[in-house]
């Protein structure tokens, strides 16, 4: 069957209008295919309605009290701030409705027909909606995201809040109980506390952050902890019973913890549930993700999986880019797949982390002898804001070809830094490239491109590169003027 033809309703039934389906749609009715999307929910999917968009908002919302503190040292007198819960929920809802509108219009523009119903798959080539209406269509997308799992099954798990609800609180919780170490329990333990909330995070683990680099893994723990967050490492949460002001959390070591809210954030599951794939033949992988193939098509050759209901990478600008590649692919003229091998990522702490590509850990198992590059600085504003705060910047490098492998860093701006880094390393940028790339002064991030000092953790460079006897180390004053800004030495 063709990906456009006149037997069926449409060439393309969408099925989630998130960040992957929306831009499939777009890119599909741009090539001339005809094209319907049905959402359960609200246009722009998690991304835009709860997730990275409202998220971020929330974010700036806490970077501002440290902004007033900071001040001080800059000669300002903030004096009578105060923070209003319900003018952020409400402002943000505000920008939401507008994108949600937005996204909306965009596809009408594209003349892709919005159905605000949930979808089913019959056939290969059906789809069923809500209210019973069947559309053909050559090809189906499954575009449907993933949601919070709440598949702890122990007394009183109904009783806590996910990053859904918490989007939507009446009242900012005077204090929460947040388990799980990964990006949305550090997110927003971090954003509650700067706002001013109690926060205790319970997680399995003795580090948080799983699959980042060791030292960022440390050290963001420290940050957070120094910004008044509560680690309980290696215990997780045996019941949640209600109480008079909020919630009782029984920890499996025994012990009971209490505060207003307790928020899961114990990762997020594919929506494959109730969407017939079973009967379809469209196969699952164990996590009960859609098994798609490098173009992101099915075992059932007409059915499509874009997006975190695929488990490759859950990030929007991935599930972005599949969307695009499939529309591409199936309905363009030059076909294309999406390398998931770079991806920039931030994690929106108070410090921020900013990553791309491999961590040491990985680069060493892969079998790479590695020149590390570090840096731990106090940023220039420090010295007169009185942060403590540090910035912590790693740079993993193949000893052979001089290649960057991975960039990572802890520090203000470090997000925006790491989008910029990506490009480098996506052009293969040696350390060489690094290194010949002036100086932008006086910045954080110059101290990408000045860094010259190997760390010892290095392996033992290769025979032939070894410096002649009696020959003197560099002295390098882009380091030594580094130290001087910083008014500390750098641990280099
Ligand atoms: P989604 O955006 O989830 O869209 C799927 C859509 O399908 C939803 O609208 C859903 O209602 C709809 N749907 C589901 N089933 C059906 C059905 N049967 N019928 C009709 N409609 C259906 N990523 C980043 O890159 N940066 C961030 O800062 C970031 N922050 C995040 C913060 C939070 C709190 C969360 C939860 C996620 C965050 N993410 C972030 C991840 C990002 O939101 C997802 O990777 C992205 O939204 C995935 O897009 P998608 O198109 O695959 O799915
Ligand atoms: P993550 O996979 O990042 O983290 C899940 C955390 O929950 C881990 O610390 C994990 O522990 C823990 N956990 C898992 N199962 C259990 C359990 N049964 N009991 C106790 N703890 C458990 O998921 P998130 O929900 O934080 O985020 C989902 C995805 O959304 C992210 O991976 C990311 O791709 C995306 N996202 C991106 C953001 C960004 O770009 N800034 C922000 C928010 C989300 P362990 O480490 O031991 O496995």
């Amino acid at each position: 069957m063709s990906a456009s033809d006149s037997i069926h309703d449409v060439d393309l039934f969408v099925i989630g209008a998130g960040s992957g389906g929306v831009r499939a749609a777009r890119i599909a009715a741009n090539h001339g295919a005809r094209v319907k999307i049905a959402e359960e929910y609200r246009v722009g999917g998690t991304c835009v309605i709860r997730g990275c968009v409202p998220k971020k908002l929330l974010v700036y919302a806490g970077r501002y009290a440290h902004e007033f503190e900071d001040a001080a040292g800059f000669g300002w007198i903030v004096e009578g701030a105060r923070f209003d819960w319900k003018t952020l929920i409400a402002n943000k809802d505000r920008e939401i409705a507008r994108l949600e509108a937005a996204y909306g219009t965009n596809l009408a523009r594209s003349h892709v027909e919005i159905i605000k119903q949930r979808a089913a798959i019959e056939d290969p080539h059906t789809v069923r909606l809500a209210d019973g209406t069947r559309i053909t269509a050559a090809t189906i997308l499954i575009a449907t995201g993933g949601r919070p799992n709440r598949g702890l099954d122990f007394p009183g798990c109904h009783l806590g809040i996910t990053s859904n609800e918490m989007f939507h609180l009446e009242t900012q919780p005077e204090s929460i109980i947040i388990q799980g170490g990964g990006y949305i329990a550090l997110e927003f333990a971090s954003l509650l506390a700067d706002l001013g909330t109690r926060v205790t995070v319970v997680h399995r683990g003795d580090k948080v952050l799983r699959g980042f680099d060791e030292e960022i893994r440390e050290r963001i723990a420290g940050e957070l902890a120094a910004n008044g967050v509560t680690f309980e490492f290696g215990v997780t949460i045996d019941a949640i019973e209600e109480t008079p002001h909020g919630r009782r959390v029984l920890l499996n070591d025994g012990r009971a913890l209490e505060a207003e809210q307790v928020m899961l954030a114990i990762g997020r599951v594919p929506n494959t549930i109730g969407l017939g794939l079973d009967a379809v033949g469209v196969e699952l992988d164990m996590k009960g993700a859609v098994a798609v193939d490098a173009r992101s098509r099915s075992s059932v050759p007409s059915i499509y999986a874009v997006g975190d209901v695929t488990d490759r990478v859950a990030l929007t600008p991935v599930a972005i880019r599949e969307g695009h590649a499939f529309a591409d692919t199936v309905f363009g003229t030059h076909p294309w797949t999406v390398d998931h091998s770079l991806i920039p990522t931030a994690v929106f702490t108070e410090p921020e982390i900013g990553v791309v590509g491999l961590t040491e850990a990985d680069a060493r198992a892969k079998g790479y002898r590695l020149d590390i590059y570090k840096t731990d600085f106090r940023p220039l504003k420090a010295t007169l804001s009185g942060r403590t705060s540090r910035v912590f910047m790693k740079l993993v490098v193949d000893q052979r070809t001089d290649k960057v492998l991975g960039v990572h860093i802890i520090g203000e701006g470090a997000g925006e830094m790491i989008q910029l880094v990506g490009v480098a390393l996506t052009a293969n940028a040696t350390k060489a490239d690094f290194d010949r790339t002036m100086a932008l002064h006086p910045s954080t991030a110059e101290e990408l491109v000045t860094l010259r000092t190997k760390d010892p953790s290095s392996d033992m460079p290769a025979p032939d590169t070894l410096p002649m006897h009696g020959e003197e180390p560099m002295v390098d004053e882009d380091a030594v003027e580094s130290q001087m800004r910083e008014g500390v030495p750098a641990a280099k």
